[in-house]
């Protein structure tokens, strides 16, 4: 069986920065696993501007961050094992991997897991109605328009006006599709205020501020939703052929369940706790890779 000292499963800003930090630090035996076929996490399918401000000192999108990071890993003896999935960890210090070459196990000394968040979904809302073709989550939509280049449909609703909400409602409006409404149930918008500017005000984008989707309708596709006010409990039909949710991201640390606690085990990124800025995700990493690797030169 394979062994290594450190493992780190999660190749986003969070898992590169430990990577490379914990080299820095002097363990010269160091695993980074990714399940993508490539570094970055969700960083490449992040084409807008916005990242690197305090890390890298100018704007960057988040594909030349990446690019700047893996600069980094490049420069260090770091083993990068791109598509193995970690499909479990044992409290016996085991990993295991599968990808093209089949499933294997890894020992190891130290585990720092970088794994990400992921997305709620409708289903974690009570809408009442059907559950048809045309719904997706903020980051699915981004992935299969900019990674993708598919075409997802041309009346949209965007349920949730955090930075993803802000940013997909104005890639759906470059792409030439309309959007009819960002809906968000508080009375301010949730993201940074350089994306409410960027790209809600500069495209002139409907914001509706107090309100929610009580019911969707439609069946096979979706053919609009139900509009609540939460104010006066009003009810509106808003037409529509997709539903975009962008309400919110929950750490995913499903391979640790039950041994959270561990010595042995360390978190850093948005599986520790969801940061806004990648540059905030990529400090923790780099904070607990030095750690790390300074215990295990000791
Ligand atoms: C739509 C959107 C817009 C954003 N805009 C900005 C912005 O403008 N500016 C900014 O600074 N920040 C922005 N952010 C935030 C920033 O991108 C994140 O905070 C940061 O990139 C998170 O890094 P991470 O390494 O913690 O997680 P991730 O990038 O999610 O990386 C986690 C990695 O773990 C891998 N993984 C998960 N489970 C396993 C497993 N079992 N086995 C193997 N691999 C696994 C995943 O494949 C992934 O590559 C944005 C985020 C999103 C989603």
């Amino acid at each position: 069986m394979e062994r290594t000292e450190l493992l780190i499963v999660g190749a986003g800003a969070a898992g590169i920065s430990a990577a490379c930090a914990a080299w820095d630090a002097g363990c010269r035996d160091v695993l980074l696993a990714d399940r993508l076929p490539y570094a970055g996490g969700i960083l490449p399918q992040c084409i807008h501007e916005g990242f690197g401000l305090s890390a890298f000192g100018s704007e960057l999108t988040g594909p030349a961050y990446v690019e700047r990071l893996a600069e980094g890993l490049a420069q260090r003896g770091v083993r990068f094992l791109p598509g193995k999935e970690v499909l479990a960890v044992t409290k016996e210090k085991t990993a295991v991997l599968s990808g093209k070459g089949g499933v294997e196990e890894i020992r190891f000394e130290r585990l720092i897991l970088a794994t990400g968040s992921r997305e709620r979904t409708v289903g974690s809302l009570s809408i009442a109605g059907t559950r048809p073709a045309g719904i997706f989550t903020a980051g699915q939509a981004q992935e299969m328009i900019n990674l993708h280049h598919w075409r997802l449909g041309s009346q949209v609703v965007i349920l949730g006006s955090g930075d993803m909400g802000m940013i997909l409602a104005r890639r759906f409006t470059l792409e030439g599709k309309q959007v009819l409404a960002v809906l968000e149930q508080d009375a301010h918008y949730g993201g940074l205020a350089r994306n409410f500017h960027r790209c809600i005000e500069a495209y002139q984008i409907p914001i509706r501020y107090r309100c929610t989707v009580r019911e969707i309708h439609g069946m096979p596709r979706i053919t609009g939703v139900t509009v609540e006010a939460l104010d006066n409990g009003k009810s509106e039909f808003l037409p529509c052929d997709t539903l975009v949710t962008a309400i919110g991201l929950v750490p995913e640390r499903e391979l640790i369940r039950g041994f959270e606690k561990e010595p042995w085990l360390s978190l850093a990124g948005n599986c520790s706790r969801v940061y806004e800025l990648a540059d905030s995700a990529a400090a923790e990493g780099a904070k607990v890779g030095r750690y790390v690797g300074k215990q295990l030169v000791k």
